[in-house]
């Protein structure tokens, strides 16, 4: 059965998408049947992965409301290799519907249990907020996956999020852990990013993934390409970085 792994934060602009288009071209690269799964009205996953969010006709919405299959939804990535569930701004409504709803926050859950796809990975890109959808996400997965700025106020974010994922594991799925912290747009020469950096290593040990990606402009203009940054420029320090990243996410997969 598919590993999955929910990329969180509740902070916006931290790299989640960032992480989720690239880590999920770099697994296919690899050879993993991958899918990503866009929780984010904002639809950024989705155009980042080359799919158009305004001419999707299924997206994740239609499966968390119960209109429609994942598999249904489910759409290839022209650029990356791998399939997407998309979102698009229908997702803003869904919020208020789900909670009307039977196994409000198992829906994700449920459709990627009765589907038929044979993935290895999946990946399930969060919206900036605790909220219900980010909930339907942690339900589902296996794993959190914590992209990170080392910032200052970076430490304390953290443990809301930590705390929320703690409550689900004891209240709603045992099966959730922390799989690691990706430290992201990391800028070296900056003293405060590399205290922080070793403030995380101090405290999370091997819970800090060894690839950092570091603040790289071709990961942030692969988007307006339809296109994951691994796939437009492959020789770029961003690519690099998140191509080690895919290494060791296959590394945990197979020794837990
Ligand atoms: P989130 O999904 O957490 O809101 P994004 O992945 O959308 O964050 O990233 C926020 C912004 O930062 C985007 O404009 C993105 O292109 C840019 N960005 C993300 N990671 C990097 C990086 N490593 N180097 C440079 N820019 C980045
Ligand atoms: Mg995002």
């Amino acid at each position: 059965m598919a590993r999955i792994f929910c990329v969180a934060n509740q902070k916006g602009g931290v790299g989640k998408t960032t992480t989720c288009v690239n880590l999920a071209a770099a697994l296919a690269q690899a050879g993993q049947r991958t899918l990503l799964i866009d929780l984010d009205p904002q639809g950024n996953a989705t155009m980042g992965s080359g799919v158009d969010k305004r001419a999707v006709t299924k997206s994740v919405y239609h499966v968390l409301v119960g209109l429609a299959t994942l598999d249904e939804a489910c759409v290839t990535s022209p650029s990356g290799g791998y399939d997407v569930l998309p979102a698009n701004r229908d997702l803003a409504g869904a919020e208020v519907e789900l909670v009307g709803l039977e196994r409000r926050e198992n829906r994700l859950r449920d459709a990627l249990r009765a589907s038929g796809a044979d993935y290895d990975l999946v990946l399930i890109d969060c919206p900036p907020s605790l909220s219900m959808l980010t909930l339907n996400g942690l339900c589902a997965a296996h794993g959190v996956i914590i992209p990170m700025q080392c910032e200052y106020f970076a430490l304390e974010g953290l443990s809301d999020l930590v705390n929320t994922i703690k409550k689900v594991h004891s209240n709603l799925n045992r099966e959730l852990g922390i799989t690691g912290l990706l430290r992201v747009m990391f800028d070296a020469r900056m003293t405060l990013q590399q205290q922080v950096s070793a403030q995380l290593e101090s405290h999370f040990g091997d819970k800090v993934f060894r690839a950092i990606v570091p603040r790289n402009v071709r990961l942030a203009e692969a988007p307006s390409h339809g296109m994951p940054g691994v796939v437009f420029d492959k020789a770029a320090k961003g690519t690099q970085a998140y191509m080690a990243f895919a290494a060791e996410m296959i590394e945990r997969v197979r020794t837990p």
